[in-house]
């Protein structure tokens, strides 16, 4: 899960990474309020999952609240390219705040690295660029340390990275305090990136982060409340959001027509490159698990029929510890309580499929025996 730069921002600010003065703004108005009560002069800087802003136009100085005003205004609820994301984003949202006087932009992340299986530190002192081309152009620009985890990132491992960057010898004590705090948050936020390109040196010698890249490993978030709250915001789709809270693996699929559910990744997989083959179009990605019970089932179907795109459903079940009766108890509780007016197609093979077939028996369901057969079946009804 990708964090906006003002939501990383408060996590380095929590864990003692200094960060610019300002906050966040939704409107025009906010914009201008907040340039007033900075009463100097500001940078506005739109809120999108991309790096590349600057370049995008979406980083913007105003000297003055009026200013601030106009060019948030400019920004607010505009779609803009972004290349290095290679999408046009939309900017809801715009960080305001204090300009720094910038004397010169250092790179710094921690993320892991595969290679040496352990967290990685890196810098540079060619910062504030794209970093992949700074690893193009000039690779010696970048001191790569790897962090034991046992021991954290010490003091002296910090410091080297420093040296081997080439870092201003009389900042160094002040940036392994920093490097330590970006490591504490790294680690308290379950990060698996935590970048910060531009850390900025200002003229009177303060290090100040600039700008907040922040990656979360989606399977920490469990133990993460706090993050947990932020992606609500963040879900871009509805649909999927919903089936999230309800804990339901689904991901929805543009342009599609077929909903499908099957229990298993691979089978469901499986499932959308026949429902391809036999003409259709997938709607959506639903895996019910492992010995998914009739009520899951239920609500499964639920959030694929409120996809107003979807034209018919295919199950595809290969019962292991997965139960066909289990299965098909929910399907005819939500053909019962749902208003099902689309065409429904099921397979069902496997554990207790004899009986999942009973009581699938007089409910409005069309059923096949291979999924080469169902997935026929769905698209041609769905094309009717
Ligand atoms: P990005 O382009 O999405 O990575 O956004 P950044 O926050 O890194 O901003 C891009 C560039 O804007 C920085 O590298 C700076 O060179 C420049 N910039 C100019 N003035 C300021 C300032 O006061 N604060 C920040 N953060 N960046 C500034
Ligand atoms: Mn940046």
């Amino acid at each position: 899960m990708k964090l906006f730069e003002y939501q990383a921002k408060q996590f380095l600010a929590k864990y003692g990474v200094p960060i610019p003065k300002g906050s966040v703004a939704s409107t025009p108005d906010q914009a201008r309020q907040i340039t007033t009560e900075l009463g100097k002069t500001v940078v506005i800087k739109g809120q999108v999952h991309s790096g590349g802003r600057g370049k995008a136009g979406a980083v913007k100085l105003a000297k003055s609240p009026e200013e601030a005003y106009q060019i948030a205004k400019e920004l607010l609820g505009s779609t803009l390219f972004f290349a290095q994301a290679n999408a046009h984003m939309r900017i809801d949202n715009v960080l305001v705040e204090e300009a720094l006087s910038i004397k010169h932009e250092i790179y710094l992340a921690i993320t892991q690295d595969r290679a040496t299986q352990r967290d990685v530190l890196i810098v540079s002192t060619m910062g504030g660029i794209d970093i992949e081309l700074v690893a193009h152009d000039n690779p010696e620009a970048i001191s790569k340390t790897p962090i034991d985890p046992l021991l954290g990132l010490t003091d002296y491992a910090a410091r080297d990275a420093l040296f081997a960057a080439g870092f201003d010898k009389t900042l160094i004590n002040k940036a392994v305090v920093l490097l330590k705090s970006l490591y504490a948050s790294y680690v308290g936020t379950d990060a698996s990136l935590a970048e910060i390109n531009p850390l900025v040196i200002t003229q009177d010698g303060a290090l100040i982060a600039g700008d907040a890249k922040w990656l979360i490993d989606d399977n920490a978030i469990f133990r993460q409340p706090q993050i947990a709250s932020l992606a609500t915001e963040v879900d871009e789709d509805p649909i999927e959001a919903e089936a999230h809270r309800r804990g339901i693996q689904y991901v929805r699929l543009e342009g599609g027509k077929i909903g499908i559910i099957g229990n298993g990744a691979g089978l469901v997989m499986t499932t959308m490159d026949e429902v391809k083959r036999a003409g259709g179009t997938p709607a959506d990605f639903l895996d019910i698990g492992g010995g998914a019970q009739a009520e899951s089932v239920r609500s499964s179907l639920e959030i694929i029929l409120s996809d107003p795109n979807v034209k018919g459903v295919l199950f595809n079940i290969f019962g292991g510890i997965t139960r066909g009766d289990e299965v098909a108890k929910g399907i005819v509780e939500g053909m019962a309580t749902l208003n099902v007016r689309i065409p429904i197609v099921v397979r069902l093979a496997g554990t207790r499929a004899a009986q999942g077939a009973e009581i699938l028996q007089g409910a409005s369901i069309v059923s096949a025996e291979t999924m080469q057969d169902a997935a026929q079946k769905i698209v041609e009804l769905a094309n009717s």
